[in-house]
């Protein structure tokens, strides 16, 4: 059957589902814009991996790591969900900064200084220019 269907906002169920996909939509949208951005930077062989820190955990408020040894970048998930990234505008500036600012990081290398003037000057090349994070 195909059409349209309407669902009241009476309906907990129906509310607990469109969360729920709401949800899902926000996340795939989380994954597939930090992958696009790696691999516009050249970073193929990294691998993006997303931490949901609870509430207690001090990892929280890290908003991302990036891990030169293991081509890793770790995104704090929960806190990209929170800065806005509504999923259907597919260009959140909060999303995008913080995934850039890892891969500023994961492009200068672990020999320079945190966010010191060579992280900068890529940072700010790519649009990551930003050191609100460790
Ligand atoms: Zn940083």
């Amino acid at each position: 059957m195909s059409g349209i269907t309407m669902t009241t906002t009476t309906d907990p169920d129906a509310d607990g589902d469109a969360a729920v996909r709401r949800g899902q939509a926000a996340r795939g949208y989380l994954r597939w814009r930090s992958r696009h951005l790696l691999d516009r930077h050249g970073l193929t062989d990294w691998a993006v991996i997303f931490l949901w820190p609870r509430k207690n955990d001090p990892d929280r408020t890290t908003f991302g790591r990036c891990d030169w040894a293991h081509r890793l970048i770790y995104l704090n998930g929960a806190h990209l969900m929170a800065v806005g990234p509504d999923y259907s505008s597919p260009h959140s500036p909060g999303v995008d900064e913080i995934v850039l600012h890892e891969v500023a990081h994961a492009l200068v290398g672990p020999d320079v200084e945190d966010h010191g003037v060579e992280w900068r000057q890529v940072a700010e090349a790519i649009g990551g220019g930003m050191d609100r994070d460790e």
